[in-house]
């Protein structure tokens, strides 16, 4: 079966790009999600705003991979209304899935595709491994 993937976010290009993912916002690792997905892992350094990770300069909370939207729901009938963005991702498309792989100590934010962008989706490229293994 083709495991399906997002594509990647588009970078950015701005000045003082982090160092770590050259503003690419996810860190070229793709992995294995369910079977039935590769996903992105986040940049660990900027958190996925591409942003130089000292300043941060310009980039917006709901950039950032553990940006919650949990956190930041309005109330229901604004939730409800026409044209309001998807409850789950808050219109992101995606929703981080924190991984802890066996032999590293850092925790992995995977850019983990929500449901109301499963349109969005693509054939993922062969390869792809399992972060930890
Ligand atoms: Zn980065
Ligand atoms: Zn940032
Ligand atoms: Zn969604």
């Amino acid at each position: 079966m083709t495991r399906m993937c997002l594509p990647a976010p588009s970078p950015y290009t701005g000045e003082r790009e982090c160092p770590a993912c050259q503003g690419r916002k996810v860190s070229g690792w793709r992995v294995d999600f369910m079977h039935r997905l590769v996903v992105d892992v986040f940049c660990v350094a900027c958190g996925g705003c591409g942003r130089h990770p000292a300043s941060h300069d310009g980039c917006e909370p709901a950039e950032h991979a553990d940006w919650d939207p949990v956190d930041h729901l309005p109330d229901d009938d604004e939730l409800l209304a026409p044209g309001a963005p998807c409850a789950s991702c808050w219109g992101r498309g995606w929703f981080a899935v924190q991984a802890w792989p066996r032999d590293r100590r850092v925790v992995y934010q995977l850019r983990v595709p929500c449901g109301c962008a499963s349109g969005q989706l693509v054939p993922a490229p062969a390869g792809g491994a399992e972060v930890g293994s």
